[in-house]
């Protein structure tokens, strides 16, 4: 990490996406903090339109301050979408510096926006890490969270209700083949009582004793024994007779 003098407000510290820099001291709104320097790059010249990195500060379609450089400890400063700092760019003097754009106290990293092709090009692909756009991950998190729980809570209930409303159903059918058989329990007392023959209680007395109703054989017998009889009857008449 660089040197830094004790007499700056800041030093290189570990942050959430690698290193960045930190207020050591109470920095007042609208202070200068520190100045992003390094070369500058013509665009007219080819050699320099080829350099490429992540420290690259467009002043304007001309110039850019190339960062990269070890003694820029500005490009420390790490990018934030609520940030406590801005770049103040003079292009005619072809100068950045960074102010506080609010009273920062120590301990607070500094950052500064970006700008919105930084953002397109470098941190939207990977997701901007900024304690913003946290916040912002975290919020959406914990309201995901709240809304599977209330979901879950919502089948429970219903699975609940649904149970209950089963058990009634059961309840109510127990009820009604009780009442059921209650009721055939009492037809069949009756039946004892007065004797009459229904149902089974008649198959019973049939095979046992025999005398149950007449089967068409029976008739038929019984027809014939008639006739005979009749018969019999009329011979012995004619014979008296002719006697
Ligand atoms: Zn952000």
């Amino acid at each position: 990490m660089p040197a830094i003098p004790s007499n700056k407000p800041y030093r290189v510290g570990r942050s959430r996406t690698g290193l960045g820099l930190f207020a050591t001291k109470p920095i007042k709104k609208g202070t200068k903090i520190i100045r992003y320097f390094g070369p500058l790059l013509d665009s007219r010249n080819k050699k320099h339109d080829a350099i490429e990195n992540k420290y690259l500060f467009e002043l304007n379609g001309r110039w850019t301050i190339d960062g990269s450089v070890r003694k820029n400890v500005a490009r420390y400063i790490n990018h934030a979408c609520k940030p406590n700092a801005e770049s103040d760019v003079n292009v005619r003097k072809r100068k950045v510096v960074i102010r506080a754009i609010k009273k920062i106290e120590p301990g607070d990293e500094i950052n500064y926006d970006y700008g919105t092709d930084y953002f397109k090009a470098y941190l939207k692909p990977i997701g901007c890490k900024c304690a913003a756009c946290e916040k912002k991950r975290k919020k959406k998190r914990a309201e995901a969270w709240a809304e599977r729980l209330r979901l879950k809570a919502k089948a429970e209930k219903k699975a609940l209700k649904e149970a209950e409303k089963q058990a009634k159903k059961e309840k109510k059918a127990q009820a009604k083949l009780q009442a059921r058989l209650k009721a055939s329990r009492s037809v069949n007392e009756k039946e004892k009582l007065n004797g009459s023959s229904n149902g089974l209680a008649r198959a019973n007395g049939k095979s046992l004793n025999g005398h149950g109703g007449k089967s068409p054989a029976h008739k038929m017998m019984a027809a014939e024994a008639g006739i005979l009889a009749k018969a019999s009857v009329k011979q012995v008449s004619e014979g008296h007779a002719s006697a």
